[in-house]
């Protein structure tokens, strides 16, 4: 590739499904830089790689409803097989909670999303160690359910290099060169790649991208979350689906003969590979012996942490940046990147290729500028 017209930073699922779309739409010149010798080494691997599609924002519910659909029936020609168990999931809520959830779940069906409502009861006979919980109902969303990450992140690379896209590992962008309020190019520890576009789908570094092209502002935060997978345990059905309370915010599901199981700790930390924190452990702890008693003696084999970039008002950055022209940002993904990868690929497509000055509509990165 000579001189690529697009340069996307980051081949975690934002960039790499940005890729994707991009290629098969037959755009040749497109050039993926991660700066690991491999994809996945940030928050697209260390993910509890649920696909879940009951959420308070409708946009992102969208967003999720066709990722998911993806999943179910991937191209055939996809690259690489990718196993999608669509075991489902289980809401938990209680109080104002379970109020909001309701109102969640209306607004998914809405979209045509299947979230059934259950009691207590039905939630229990389903997933046997909730019987000592307590929550005031449930919504089940059968169309849910755990992907394989890493097969699908190098389905996204493989099925975009094999339109022409190509992707540099180990190559770390330094700068973003913009001249005259457009961006020109990229530069590298080697060398200063010119581009028309480049896209930030930096993930837990889209801010710091941000300022190699003089953006400052960019309104994102990078939190951490600790995931934990405890030792084989005989009681574990494989086929429960994921269970969230998200009154409480505990969340686990069946893992390696075992269980993963989430405290949904949000600490803020600046990009990298972040320290675990053995109070979190505690939490996990602490939150199953008071929410879920049954589960409460289990040993934890496993544990480590990942960053989530979130954005102020819970939704993506998707979007032209209005004050650089050819800066791209497809960012602040939160806990959705796996779920609504393909659709945000997609839409950021969408929006690179329609040549936009902001577009990206509810997700723009003008919203924040107003
Ligand atoms: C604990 C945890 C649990 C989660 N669970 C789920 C879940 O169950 N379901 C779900 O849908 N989502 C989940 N998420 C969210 C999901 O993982 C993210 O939304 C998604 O992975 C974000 O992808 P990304 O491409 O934006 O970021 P990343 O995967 O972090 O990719 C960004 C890439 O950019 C590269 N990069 C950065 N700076 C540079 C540079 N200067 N030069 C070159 N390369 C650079 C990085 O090395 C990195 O590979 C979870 C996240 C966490 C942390």
């Amino acid at each position: 590739m000579e001189s690529p017209r697009y340069v996307i930073i980051g081949a975690g699922f934002a960039g790499a499904a940005t890729a994707y779309h991009l290629a098969r739409r037959g755009v040749k010149d497109v050039l993926i830089l991660e700066q690991e010798r491999l994809p996945g080494v940030h928050s697209s691997g260390r993910n509890a790689a649920m696909v879940r599609q009951v959420v308070s924002e409708p946009v992102i519910a969208e967003l999720a409803l066709k990722g998911a659909a993806f999943l179910r029936s991937l191209p055939a020609d996809w690259p690489v097989p990718v196993l999608f168990q669509q075991s489902g999931s289980l809401l938990l809520g209680g109080g104002e909670g379970w109020r909001k959830l309701l109102k969640d779940a209306e607004m998914a069906r809405r979209k045509g999303i299947e979230a059934e409502i259950w009691s207590p009861e039905k939630a229990k006979e389903r997933v046997w160690v909730l019987e000592d919980a307590d929550f005031e109902g449930a919504v089940w969303c059968p169309t849910d359910g755990v992907v394989d990450i890493h097969a699908l992140l190098t389905g996204y690379l493989k099925a975009a290099s094999a339109c022409g896209a190509e992707v540099r590992y180990g190559c770390s962008v330094s700068g973003v060169e913009v001249k005259g309020g457009r961006v020109t190019g990229v530069q590298t520890a080697g060398e200063t790649i010119s581009a028309e576009t480049v896209i930030n789908a930096g993930g837990p570094w889209a801010g710091v991208i941000g300022g190699l092209a003089g953006v400052i502002d960019a309104p994102l935060r990078t939190c951490r979350r600790h995931l934990f997978v405890s030792a084989p345990l005989t009681w574990v059905n494989p086929t429960w689906p994921f269970v969230w309370d998200l009154t409480h915010d505990l969340y686990f599901r069946p893992d390696s003969g075992g269980l993963l199981l989430c405290p949904c700790d949000q600490d803020d930390m600046a990009p990298g590979d972040p320290p675990l924190d053995d109070s979190v452990a505690e939490l996990l702890a602490e939150k199953i012996r008071r929410f879920v008693p049954k589960i409460s003696d289990i040993a934890i084999k496993k544990r480590w942490a990942g960053l989530r970039t979130l954005t102020g008002d819970g939704r993506f950055a998707i979007g032209w940046d209005p004050k650089v022209k050819g800066f791209f940002w497809v960012a602040g993904l939160g806990g959705h990147g796996v779920t609504t990868s393909y659709s945000v690929g997609e839409l950021a497509a969408d929006l690179i290729l329609g040549g936009g000055a902001e577009g990206g509509g509810e997700f723009s990165i003008a919203r924040f500028r107003a």
